[in-house]
């Protein structure tokens, strides 16, 4: 009998051992681990498509950071070392340090809190500020830690009488540590012993007399260049007692025209941001039909309609919006005048409307373009379509689209093109929802370099709203009611858009 409860004991104890790993599994499988310092922590997470989310504020109590969350607006703020964060929940928009940035997933409302895919978060860090993050997906492991540097990020304001430029230190340099040497318009501070991530550094919010900065790391010092708008009549070091950042303030004889304190910058900005007038860019017209199709239907007369439709829609629900057309009747625009139109008018979205044409009358779908040097493969014969409007146009202005023009202006607009990507796929998303009541299908966003929105200073995409040459479309193209949906889903991409841009403020 003894011997029987032993063996039962025994039989329970190897179950307990057993089970005991795979209890520490369970335990283990919600729970994200956070490295930070040598020390380690653990959070809950979610598992959401293939992603991990977490909560902000269980990663800011994790690792001893400040944070605020405005329930009420759905955002939180993260204090990250000198860095400031601004989350705001159903939106790929963040402010980091006063500066808009988009990430590449909508963070989520639960429960009071903002939850946000961890490698996300990693990357943006990583990419964004001094600190490192690594998230490892197999052991659910978070490693933060910081980069090797001293010099954290630069500030600009501009003063009434001058400039200042603040350097964010975490090393206490002194005088005999700091050259200054100005050649031209060039301001050269070399920092003997500064570290520093020139990819963080040059991304700087520009103000004042500083209109550019360039970061050169060395072995043994680091080089700040800022290039000077105007002559300045002083320079002078200054250090604040218990701070190891550096000031450097500039004068000018005259004083600064724009008087531009920091909250008076963040308003620009903010007002700059805010889409205030938008663009509409019915494809072809006069002596240019476009594309002809199904029974001699002219892309032309389709295109202005849904642009008309789309104006009234967004004067409707955007009554603070100004719409421009760049035409509203039946009448021949270059290809340059557009964008020029669009500049003029200081457009903040440009939207340039079209129908597609196949030799293969089955071809039939909804795309929406951004404008990008690379093309899809697919896209070529698109591309190809609608710079053929160029043709129609006199030598002189032919000659505005050669080759280097058009790589210069590609690049000019590349601070655009994520945004017009994201605009792209939000509007892209609201047609293939409207459209499909009437069976007309997605074919994707895609990138291409189109002439027509060369040049555009602003987020612009162009929409080729279905095919002219298959019968079954060219007849819902024709028709008042989908050509009202089409407005209608447009319209909806760009209350989408606008809302994701101003809020995340
Ligand atoms: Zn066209």
């Amino acid at each position: 009998m003894i011997r029987r409860i032993f063996i039962e004991r025994l039989t329970t104890l190897l179950t307990a051992i057993a089970v005991a790993p795979s209890s520490v599994l369970a335990y283990g499988k919600n729970q994200l681990r956070i490295r930070k310092d040598g020390r380690e922590s653990f959070i809950p997470y979610i598992e959401k498509d293939k992603q991990i989310y977490i909560s902000l504020v269980d990663f800011a109590q994790s690792g001893n950071y400040g944070f605020f969350t405005n329930e009420e607006r759905r955002k939180t703020v993260l204090y990250v070392g000198r860095d400031k964060i601004k989350f705001t929940a159903d939106n790929s928009f963040i402010v980091l340090n006063n500066q808009l940035v988009q990430i590449l997933w909508e963070p989520f409302w639960k429960e009071g809190e903002i939850w946000l895919p961890v490698q996300v978060l990693a990357d943006l860090f990583t990419e964004q500020t001094v600190h490192a993050m690594q998230f490892d997906m197999k052991t659910k492991t978070l490693n933060i830690g910081t980069k090797n540097v001293n010099i954290s990020q630069i500030q600009i304001s501009a003063k009434e009488n001058g400039t200042l430029i603040h350097i964010f230190s975490s090393r206490a340099f002194t005088k005999k540590d700091i050259a200054l040497k100005q050649v031209h318009d060039w301001l050269y501070v070399e920092i003997y012993g500064g570290k520093a991530d020139a990819s963080i550094l040059n991304k700087k919010h520009l103000s004042g007399l500083v209109s550019e900065i360039q970061v050169v790391p060395f072995a043994q010092s680091v080089s700040l260049a800022f290039k000077l708008r105007k002559k300045i009549s002083s320079r002078q070091l200054v250090f604040q007692p218990g701070s190891p950042d550096i000031y450097l303030t500039l004068r000018t004889e005259e004083p600064l025209t724009q008087q531009d304190s920091e909250t008076k910058r963040l308003e620009e900005q903010k007002k700059d941001w805010r889409i205030h007038t938008i663009v509409l860019d019915p494809g072809h017209g006069g002596k240019d039909p476009g594309a002809i199709g199904y029974r001699k239907l002219r892309e032309k007369d389709i295109v202005l309609p849904v642009a008309l439709k789309l104006g009234k829609e967004i004067n409707k629900r955007l009554p603070d919006v100004k719409v421009i057309y760049t035409r509203k009747t039946d009448v021949f625009i270059p290809l340059w005048k557009r964008t020029k139109i669009a500049n003029e008018n200081n457009g903040k979205l440009f939207i340039s409307l079209h129908c597609n044409a196949n030799r293969n009358k089955k071809v039939r779908g909804f795309e929406t373009y951004f404008l990008s040097a690379e093309k899809d493969a697919k896209a070529r014969n698109v591309v190809l379509k609608e710079n053929e409007s160029v043709s129609f146009e006199s030598s002189t202005d032919q000659k505005r689209y050669q080759g280097v023009n058009f790589v210069l202006a590609t690049l000019a607009q590349n601070a655009f093109i994520k945004y017009s990507q994201y605009f792209a796929t939000v509007v892209q998303k609201s047609l293939t929802n409207k459209l499909r009541s009437v069976d007309m299908k997605s074919r994707g966003v895609k990138q291409g370099p189109f002439w027509v929105m060369v040049g555009a200073t602003m987020p612009n995409i162009l929409v080729e709203m279905g095919f002219v040459s298959n019968k079954y479309e060219a007849k819902q193209l024709k028709r008042k009611s989908t050509q009202t949906k089409l407005a209608s889903a447009i319209c909806d991409g760009i209350v989408k858009y606008k809302t994701d841009i101003e809020s995340a403020m």
